[in-house]
């Protein structure tokens, strides 16, 4: 396993210290070489077109794309991350479409609406956890092969499908590791014509 954290812009020590306390040490990307042999890479945290600007200018995107496409890279997205990993929707930035699903930024009003709230977990081990939202998108339409973890109130807050996590809120600032234990658990093969990216 060799785990990444997107270095651009925005969150990625928080992420580089949690997967550290799991024992895990993660490199920063920021450049295409950086990409080689990894299996799982963190979209962090910070302002989506931003991000979405330097993935281009350090001619990052493509190859991201094209190692996730062959399926031996595993992709966990927080925020300004899963915004850039959901469906295409004509709005800025351009999405990666690696997520079959919407993902509306800031969802939630303004960076003075953000907040905390403990969250709603559907699945074994991810009990308890706080949902720490700054300025967070929502996720909207999921398609099938996508499967919600998490939720605040009715809305899903973290999600996975093959290859893919998401989270809308930062699970590296909530005092668990826990989703950064799940995203290294999954197998990191899959299977890309499972997904169904429209
Ligand atoms: N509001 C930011 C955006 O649209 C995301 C905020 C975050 O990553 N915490 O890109």
């Amino acid at each position: 396993m060799s785990v990444g954290v997107l270095a651009l812009q925005g969150a990625s020590a928080a992420h580089v210290a949690a997967f550290a306390r799991l024992g895990v040490d993660a490199r920063e990307v920021r450049a295409p070489r950086d990409l080689d042999g990894l299996s799982h890479l963190v979209l962090p945290g910070g302002e989506s077109t931003t991000i979405h600007r330097l993935l281009e200018l350090f001619g990052l995107r493509a190859p991201l794309v094209e190692r996730f496409r062959s399926g031996d890279l595993r992709l966990f997205g927080v925020c300004a991350g899963a915004i850039l990993l959901g469906r295409e929707n004509g709005l800025r930035p351009p999405r990666l479409g690696l997520l079959d699903g919407d993902v509306e930024r800031n969802a939630y009003g303004r960076q003075v609406d953000s907040f905390t709230r403990p969250l709603h977990a559907e699945v074994d081990g991810l009990g308890g956890l706080r949902g720490v939202f700054i300025r967070a998108p929502k996720l909207g339409a999921l398609g099938d092969g996508v499967r919600v973890l998490a939720r605040d109130g009715a809305d899903p807050v973290l999600v996975e499908a093959p290859g893919v996590l998401a989270a809308t809120f930062h699970p590296e600032l909530s005092g668990s590791d826990a989703v950064h234990a799940r995203f290294l658990a999954r197998e990191v093969d899959h299977q890309p014509d499972a997904l169904r990216v429209v």
